[in-house]
């Protein structure tokens, strides 16, 4: 895979469930990309690190939150389709050095996600997907609104912040990425 076609596949999204085969190429491509480009990606990095820094921010009262409402839900967002990186996540993933998940490739998108659990899901917050971090369903959202004020608006206000950098991260990683190069593998 060409650094061209990795960025081709970013800006598209580049959803697992999709296409499970490029996929692996193109996180095999970005990890050696985040160290052999170090300095080139930092730019991306700082991007990353902030979206973690307000992520984390929100994580413990997501937390309280969603674990008074969540385990009443009847139909729970949970799927196998929303528990796997997309392109974007690859990136966020190999900007912080983090682990990626390793995929039971023979889930059906609508199948439960392999990191559900009955206690919730197994995967430590950070290593979840963004959506699964900054995708708040009305119901939640509204139970959210009926709470104490003040941790909600500041919940509100990270979210935005979050979400705002979220949506910049590709077109950064493409802006930068069309100016790399990466050796054989
Ligand atoms: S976020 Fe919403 S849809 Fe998902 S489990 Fe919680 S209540 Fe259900
Ligand atoms: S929050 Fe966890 S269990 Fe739910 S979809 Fe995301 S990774 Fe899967």
């Amino acid at each position: 895979m060409s650094n061209a076609e990795l960025l081709g596949l970013i800006e598209e999204g580049l959803f697992f469930h999709q296409r499970p085969q490029e996929w692996h190429m193109a996180a095999e491509l970005l990890q050696r990309l985040f160290v052999e480009q170090a300095a080139e990606l930092a730019p991306v990095r700082v991007m990353a690190e902030t979206i973690r820094d307000y992520t984390g921010a929100m994580d413990a009262y997501v937390q309280r939150t969603a674990s008074g409402f969540c385990p009443r839900c009847p139909e729970v967002c949970c799927l196998a389709m929303h528990g796997r990186y997309d392109g974007l996540d690859l990136v966020y993933a190999h900007a912080l050095g983090l682990a990626v998940p390793d995929y039971d490739e023979g889930l059906k998108d609508h199948d439960p996600c392999q990191f559900m659990s009955e206690h919730g899901c197994i995967t430590a917050r950070p290593l979840r997907p963004l959506r699964c971090r900054l995708y708040f369903c009305n119901p939640l959202k509204e139970h959210m609104e009926k709470g104490p004020e003040a941790p909600y608006q500041e919940f509100n206000a990270l979210l935005s912040e979050a979400k705002g950098l979220w949506e910049k991260l590709p077109a950064e990683m493409v802006r930068i990425g069309a100016r790399l190069t990466t050796s054989s593998p």
